[in-house]
């Protein structure tokens, strides 16, 4: 499916509030978004308290006029939001259940946002009737491009109707309370269930404490998945209506790329299109942006991909907001389009007044006029996308790297006790992902669900958790020549967080060719290193977090560690497995090891760089029809002297390239090369 049905060109706008705005204010609106080169605007995601101000009355009046307002600019598309992320004061007064318990245990009032209990029938209820009546009263309009569900659906719930539901939830999973217990082992610590009433949400007033341990990291771990699970019914309560009544438009929800609560690889399963919000820290590694972007498209298993969210210029809710510097917002963009985006979308149009988004950037600033920089830089990326029309749009990436990413393996490391609280498994998985991004080649973030047939490479750090049938899918990949690099805290676990008794890494073991016996921690800043003798990683590289002690079981010992106790004794090592490859890293790796080793294993496997690498400069391939795109850009604060390796023509400035042509890339510029 399309993201819109039949859109034109990439799709330019983004949230508009302008219920916050007195009536005068909407025409000018429109005269500056028409300047800018808008065409999409998200509408009416925090409405519900507007729509239906009592338990049995509603009012469209303010939502039909901005609707009116917005149609009537000629080629504007709407996102309608239902609404749901805030539930009106009304209701928090009348049905108190809707109000969310915090993980301390203390009931909630009105008040922020996303803050209804998800498994409250009364939310569920009138969520879904909110979102009937948009649909029946909104769903033939001819400039609705998507349905908008909720905002950015987070955090968690550990009230008693959640609890209720926990226990259901559990009931259908273990079916008796019997394996329940054997799952959790529960006879540690005297935890054994004699009723499904006994359990209890696993908050800082029973398994958890701050910051973010427990007692039982099974029971938390489920806990995870059940909220998650309990959103995302939420979510398709909402979109079972929407897809009732409007079966032809897409429905999707704005995601988080790395959000601890949310398993977004189910959700995507769920979602039209996929979209996601990205607001990168302004000292983010560009890789790690790439990562996110990756890993939300990736969730979509080849769904249309949309940025749904970007600030123009500047956040609101850290410590120090920064503005982006002239050309970022430009070059962040074009980063969202390189990963396969057909949307560059942002909050917000127009600046509130009031409240905490006060400061968060916007197109149209508190001045209310055209004359900024931020407006200009807006617009004149408008007229670029509209120049650049439709001839990329729906095309896809082709990846033959991937790394793993799984939220149940993120939360079983993060709730772990022991070995070492410095384990931050989205920053693990981003090491070895930035070696990869950093050579230019294209690489795929997957799920433990993605079929691995079209990879050569597949990297899986911390691969702590191995669900029931993994290890055997990756024996299939090594069989069939495939390369897997693992390595520390990996392989310890069960689905159910119980640990291996076949020596770690368990069902790995054999794949690896090796036993680790034990696992030692090193404190903050001490390090020990990976030597290594010859061939091209030959040299001496900081291994620090965790060092596991190897007995090798048929591996070939490539690094020993340097000092320590286990000095001589193995580090990283590689085993040969049917027609492929193991390699296993026994620390965590230095930044440039990773990337001798990225190019190591890249030739290797005859997997070639999109783009010739070189510091800073970002290089991504979208295929369409056989036709080729390859996005280059200069993430650098200087010019950079590039090598264009083949005939193109960049559709920015239509300049034709011969191939081994020199090129001089100003500072976050874009190139978006025509390759066929
Ligand atoms: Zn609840």
């Amino acid at each position: 499916m399309n993201l819109a049905g039949k859109i034109s060109k990439v799709l330019y706008g983004g949230d508009y509030n302008p219920e916050q705005w007195p009536r005068e204010v909407w025409q000018e609106d429109m005269r500056l978004l028409r300047l800018a080169g808008i065409d999409i605007v998200t509408l009416n995601v925090f409405s519900w308290a507007a729509l239906q101000p009592s338990e049995n009355e509603y009012d469209f009046s303010t939502l039909d006029a901005i609707i009116e307002t917005v149609s009537a600019v000629e080629g504007m598309k709407i996102c309608l939001a239902t609404g749901t992320a805030t539930h009106p004061a009304w209701m928090a007064r009348k049905y108190p259940e809707v109000l969310r318990v915090n993980i301390e245990g203390n009931k909630r009032k009105f008040g922020a946002r996303q803050n209804s209990c998800p498994n409250s029938p009364v939310y569920r209820k009138y969520s879904a009737l909110l979102a009937r009546k948009l649909a029946e009263r909104y769903g033939k309009l001819e400039n609705l491009a998507a349905w908008h569900i909720s905002n950015e659906y987070c955090s968690a719930c550990y009230c008693e109707n959640c609890e209720k539901a926990f226990r259901k939830w559990l009931m259908q999973k273990y079916k008796t309370i019997e394996a329940l217990n054997a799952a959790w082992n529960t006879s540690f610590w005297g935890h054994t269930y004699y009723d499904w009433d006994d359990i209890v949400a696993p908050s800082f007033l029973s398994e958890e404490w701050p910051p973010g341990r427990t007692s039982c990291q099974i029971q938390s771990i489920d806990y995870r998945r059940f909220n998650s699970d309990s959103l995302l019914d939420c979510y398709l309560a909402e979109a079972g209506v929407l897809k009732e009544i409007t079966p032809h438009v897409p429905v999707t929800t704005n995601m988080m790329a790395t959000y601890w609560e949310l398993d977004y690889r189910k959700w995507g399963k769920h979602m039209d299109f996929i979209a996601w919000d990205n607001y990168p820290a302004m000292d983010a590694p560009y890789t790690r942006t790439a990562m996110n972007h990756a890993l939300m498209r990736g969730c979509g298993g080849g769904k249309p991909f949309a940025l749904m969210e970007q600030t123009p210029s500047v956040t609101n809710w850290r410590p120090y907001n920064s503005l982006k510097r002239p050309g970022i917002m430009r070059l962040w963009s074009y980063q969202a389009l390189a990963h396969g985006s057909d949307t560059v979308m942002f909050f917000q149009m127009r600046r509130s007044r009031g409240c905490c988004e006060k400061f968060h950037g916007a197109i149209i600033d508190h001045c209310g006029h055209e004359n900024t920089r931020v407006f200009r830089e807006t617009a004149a990326l408008g007229a670029e996308l509209k120049k650049l029309g439709d001839v990329f749009l729906d095309s896809r990436l082709e990846s033959k790297a991937a790394v793993l990413f799984d939220w149940d393996n993120w939360w079983a490391t993060h709730l772990s006790a022991g070995p070492t609280s410095d384990m931050n498994y989205p920053e693990e998985v981003f090491r070895f992902y930035n070696a990869l991004a950093r050579r230019n080649v294209s690489t795929d973030m997957v799920g433990v669900d993605t079929p691995l047939d079209s990879y050569k490479l597949l990297f899986a750090p911390v691969l702590y958790m191995v669900k029931p049938g993994f290890a055997d899918k990756i024996k299939t990949f090594v069989r069939g020549g495939g390369v897997f690099v693992t390595g520390y805290f990996s392989g310890m676990a069960d689905q159910n967080d119980l640990v291996t008794t076949e020596g770690y890494p368990g069902e790995l073991r054999s794949l690896c060719g090796l036993w680790v016996e034990e696992t030692d921690a090193l404190l903050p800043g001490n390090y020990n290193n990976f030597v290594i003798k010859e061939g091209p990683l030959a040299g001496t590289w900081k291994a620090d977090l965790l060092c596991d002690i190897i007995r090798p079981e048929g591996a070939e010992t490539i690094a020993r560690y340097e000092s320590d106790f286990y000095a001589g004794t193995p580090a990283l090592c590689r085993n040969n497995y049917g027609g492929g490859a193991v390699w296993y890293f026994g620390a965590r790796p230095d930044a440039v090891l990773l990337d001798r080793f990225a190019a190591l294993i890249c030739g290797e496997c005859n997997i070639e760089p999109v783009f010739p690498p070189h510091d800073g400069i970002e290089a991504t391939r979208r295929i369409k029809d056989g036709r080729e795109f390859v996005f280059v850009l200069n993430h650098n604060t200087v010019e950079s002297q590039i090598t264009i390796p083949f005939a193109c023509r960049d559709l920015l400035t239509d300049k034709s390239f011969s191939p081994s042509e020199r090129y001089a890339l100003p500072a976050a510029d874009v190139l978006v090369l025509d390759v066929t």
